[in-house]
C-alpha cells in the first residue's frame, strides 16, 4: 500500500492554539518558607532530625542552627530547605 492509496477520513476537528512565550518568576501572593535541619548523628548512629520549623524569616530559621549547636556541640552538619513561590506568566495574556 502506498501513500496514494491510503484511505482518508476526517478525524475530529483541529484546534489551533496560540503559541505563547512564558516566563517564570516569583509569586508575590505567597511568602517564601525557610527550614533548617540537623544532619548530625547520635552516638548510636541514628540521625538527629531536629529542625527549625518552617519560618518566613530566614534569619530566625538560621538562628535555630546556633541554638541547636549550643545544646548539641557534636551536631555540626545542617541542611536548608527553601520554598520559593513561583508563577508562570505569559508574555501577553491569551485572548
Ligand atoms: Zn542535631
Amino acid at each position: 500500500m502506498t501513500l496514494k492509496t491510503l484511505p482518508t477520513r476526517e478525524i475530529g476537528r483541529r484546534r489551533i492554539y496560540r503559541f505563547l512565550r512564558w516566563t517564570i518568576g516569583r509569586g508575590r501572593d505567597r511568602d517564601p518558607v525557610h527550614l533548617f535541619f540537623c544532619e548530625g548523628e547520635e552516638e548510636d548512629g541514628t540521625r538527629c532530625g531536629a529542625d527549625s520549623g518552617e519560618r518566613a524569616d530566614v534569619e530566625a530559621a538560621r538562628e535555630w542552627t546556633f541554638t541547636h549547636l549550643r545544646d548539641r556541640q557534636d551536631h555540626r552538619s545542617f541542611g536548608q530547605l527553601i520554598y520559593v513561590p513561583l508563577v508562570m506568566v505569559p508574555e501577553e495574556e491569551p485572548p
